[in-house]
């Protein structure tokens, strides 16, 4: 990869390409239903497992118009439902909260659904003691989590915006996503669960996000600004400067590990704004948190496991992993669970890209064989890609992560540098804020590049497996000329694949290479050089995801 030359020309590139034919749009998670907005007020007590909610839904009513409002909701208690101010019928049928859509309403109407409602969440809403003991608050929804704690439409292809009010413990600070509405104010006696020793923080993200990234985190935290970052590339920000404010959220006893793992933050912030496209959202707060997982992209509150932080066990491979979903995942988003590799294979590549422009090629790579090992050694192999999951946690495999980080170090490798990231700026600045599917990503880059990719996808996104090859090779010394053969020996059930690889002949003093297109279940290739090599290094970067099992 080369350095920041190459992108400025290539944005010029993007910019001509503009205005291409528009796509079909994704089905809605509900048909008839676009939730706009989410206005949720919440009651945080310091102690206990309770808390009280109030959310007012904005959402407008499409075609063909439905008789209903089946929000996901599982467990809590619901006090009422307001449409536009009227108390309105509504009836619990297991996970979903139904409620009447008023007769009057027609298509094209806009309508503000008001629920009071709280309880115990049985999940999605952490509320206990953090590892150092003290009392604390977290979201956690990924992937459908949301319903636990708010009504919603909880699919990430119904994006909107959400506006937090907290009310919690005067001790705590609270995060959320977007930009911070205000100071912190004490709460006033007529706020949900009324007055006591509290403040009140107002967190607003006017860019739609999926519910899944829709978060708070309440605990008493040390707040260190770390810089800013895409600075004139962050379109959504409230700041004068055009910049980011990149923090980190973190517990006391943390702050000296929390100083060292976030240290590159804006470096990483600004590497991606630089060659995917604009920061999408308006700060980027790096959270120590209750999540199960150990990070957790939520849209500019990236949430990072407690212990891990705690522990000093945080990588910052981590990091630069959750500040990439910002665009892969938060940004642009899979319509589909079965798409994830759009967001955990984009974020899993160039995660690692940053690696490669601050660290250097050898760390770079030895991350890619990482990844790879991780893969060939997985029970994942015999499934492809894009893979519908009844259990979607099953969809954290290695197909989405470390298999689409390499679909796309091979595509990069099959349409050159150039070719490739203009295909990701085009493919992002399409398609910021929305919700896509794996063609929608193939047509960027085929526009881009010119190439039917569909052998490409097919074989590497929509085929199981990787190619297993037995490669031999043999000197005939007569004709100059060194045989290459060349057998796939991956299961029958698994497509013949097709890629260019690149050879390297070691000769006295010096290196030579070939390409090689390899294609078919076996073949022969001969190739002319002066001498016999004392040595042949088959794909000699690592551009092909693939085992050598041997010679035959
Ligand atoms: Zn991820």
């Amino acid at each position: 990869m080369t350095g920041g030359s190459r992108r400025t020309a290539v944005a010029a590139v993007v910019t001509a390409m503009l205005g291409l034919g528009s796509l079909p749009v994704p089905p809605a998670a509900v048909p008839g239903i676009d939730v706009l907005g989410y206005d949720v007020e919440l009651s945080l007590e310091r102690s206990g497992t309770f808390f009280q909610g109030r959310v007012s839904i904005r959402l407008v009513l499409q075609d063909p118009r439905p008789s209903e409002l089946p929000l996901d909701l599982s467990g809590l208690e619901v006090e009422w439902v307001r449409i536009d101010g009227t108390d309105t019928a509504f009836r619990r049928d297991r996970g979903t909260l139904r409620i009447a859509i008023p007769p009057r309403a027609e298509v094209g109407d806009q309508l503000v659904v008001e629920i009071l409602y709280g309880g115990s969440p049985i999940d999605g809403l952490i509320l206990r003691d953090n590892v150092h003991g003290v009392p604390s608050a977290f979201v956690d929804n990924w992937p459908d989590r949301a319903r636990f704690w708010l009504p919603s439409i909880d699919h990430p292809s119904d994006k909107a915006t959400v506006r937090f009010t907290v009310h919690a413990p005067s001790a705590w600070s609270v995060v959320a996503n977007g930009h911070m509405v205000g100071e912190p104010s004490p709460t006033k006696p007529d706020a949900l669960g009324g007055a006591g020793d509290r403040r009140t923080w107002r967190w607003e993200s006017g860019v739609p996000v999926s519910t899944y990234n829709m978060v708070i985190g309440a605990s008493e935290f040390v707040i260190r600004s770390v810089g800013t970052a895409a600075c004139g590339r962050a379109p959504a920000t409230i700041r004068d400067d055009g910049c980011i404010d990149v923090s980190y959220w973190v517990y006391q006893a943390d702050t000296t590990f929390a100083a060292e793992l976030f240290a590159r933050a804006p470096q990483m912030v600004d590497f991606f704004a630089d060659l995917i496209g604009p920061f999408p959202f308006e700060k980027l707060a790096n959270v120590q948190s209750a999540t199960r997982f150990g990070g957790m992209e939520n849209a500019s509150a990236i949430f990072y496991s407690e212990e891990a932080i705690a522990q000093g066990t945080m990588a910052e491979g981590t990091v630069s992993h959750e500040i990439a979903h910002q665009w892969f995942g938060d940004s642009v988003t899979e319509a589909e669970w079965s798409h994830l590799w759009l967001s955990e294979g984009f974020a899993t590549y160039f995660g690692a890209l940053f690696f490669e422009e601050a660290d250097g090629t050898d760390d770079f790579r030895r991350r890619m064989e990482e990844s790879r090992r991780t893969y060939v050694s997985s029970d994942d192999v015999g499934h492809p890609i894009v893979r519908a999951e009844n259990n979607l946690m099953d969809l954290l495999n290695r197909n989405n992560y470390q298999k689409g980080g390499w679909v796309l170090h091979m595509l990069r490798g099959v349409l050159g540098d150039e070719d490739f990231f203009t295909g990701i700026q085009e493919y992002f600045g399409r398609h910021a804020g929305d919700v896509i599917l794996t063609a929608d990503f193939q047509r960027s880059m085929e526009g881009v590049s010119g190439l039917d990719l569909e052998w490409f996808f097919r074989q590497w996104v929509h085929e199981p497996g990787y190619p297993r090859l037995a490669i031999s090779t043999e000197w005939l010394a007569e004709s100059h000329e060194l045989e290459i053969r060349i057998r796939q020996e991956q299961r029958r059930s698994w497509p013949t694949f097709r890629f260019t690889a690149d050879v390297e002949f070691d000769l006295p003093g010096r290196s030579v290479r070939r390409s090689i297109e390899v294609r078919g279940r076996e073949q022969a290739v001969r190739i002319s050089l002066p001498q016999a090599p004392r040595g042949v290094t088959f794909d000699p970067d690592g551009w092909i995801l693939k085992e050598i099992v041997g010679s035959h």
